[in-house]
């Protein structure tokens, strides 16, 4: 498929050039999509007014407080407003998903335990509050219809819709909507064509058998389990390494199991009571 989402350029919203001397941005290869809310006031007090010269202004606003808060550009990729605008957010990230790349941003720092990599992959925020309030009908549309766009032309699985608190210690996207991950994720799925069973779009009940280059939660958990038993995973990152591999081997090692060969597969999921 095709990059369908219809996207508002930094320039058509008029944004601020970035700080000087930090453009043009890093360019990285993404492995998740990270969702947000900007946690904002709901319709019908939602800043943007649903109309297109309110979300160009929201736009200006948020790049106007991230310059505040002493960042180089808008923090994040792409910014969904409550009338279904999709605008870009830091400058050049609509070229970069559209060759299959991202621009490093600002929007998931990783902390303590939590999985890396959300800087270097697209940040769509969204509009609102979503702690309890349900998002309405168009705006989700656009979500699912810029998510398929940068599965599709990033390379990257629907599985890896991820939520912000995934990455860092917030509540954000709001407890409503990251709880509508796995329906985000299906659409998507649905969308691209695409078949993943009910426990992969779950994604927090893992069954699949982790090897190099494996990236996730389960991933995480895995080398969390290992460090408890003494084991050297590397950095507790969610992406299973040389340094990961040869931690699972010498634990594999440890238990004189007959297959040593650095993949999680059921036994050495169970050994490890994940
Ligand atoms: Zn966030």
């Amino acid at each position: 498929m095709p990059f369908t989402a219809k996207v508002i350029t930094a320039d058509e919203w008029d944004a601020k050039p970035p700080v000087p001397g930090t453009f043009p941005f890093p360019v990285t290869s993404p492995r998740y999509i990270i969702v947000h809310h900007t946690d904002n006031k709901n319709p019908p007090n939602d800043p943007s007014q649903s109309t297109l010269d309110g979300a160009k202004q929201f736009a200006r606003n948020i790049q106007h407080g991230h310059f505040r808060r002493g960042w180089s550009d808008s923090g994040h990729n792409f910014l969904n407003t409550t009338g279904g605008f999709i605008l870009e957010g830091r400058h050049g990230s609509l070229n970069a998903v559209e060759q299959g790349l991202c621009i490093r941003s600002a929007h998931a720092a990783q902390d303590d335990g939590k999985l890396a990599g959300g800087n270097d992959s697209p940040g769509i925020e969204n509009e609102g509050n979503f702690m309890t309030f349900q998002m309405e009908q168009n705006q989700w549309d656009s979500l699912v219809e810029l998510c398929a766009s940068l599965c599709s032309s990033c390379q990257i699985s629907p599985v890896n819709i991820k939520g912000h608190r995934d990455f860092s210690d917030t509540d954000c996207p709001g407890d409503w909507l990251y709880n509508q991950l796995p329906q985000l994720r299906k659409e998507v799925t649905d969308k691209l064509g695409m078949n993943l069973s009910p426990d992969e779009l779950s994604n927090d009940r893992p069954i699949r058998s982790l090897k190099l280059g494996s990236t996730g939660e389960d991933v995480l958990q895995l080398q969390k389990a290992l460090i408890a038993r003494g084991f050297k995973p590397g950095a507790a990152d969610g992406l299973f390494g040389e340094n990961t591999r040869a931690a699972v081997i010498a634990f594999q090692r440890s238990l004189g199991f007959e297959m040593v060969d650095g993949i999680v597969g059921p036994q050495t999921r169970a050994a490890l009571r994940l």
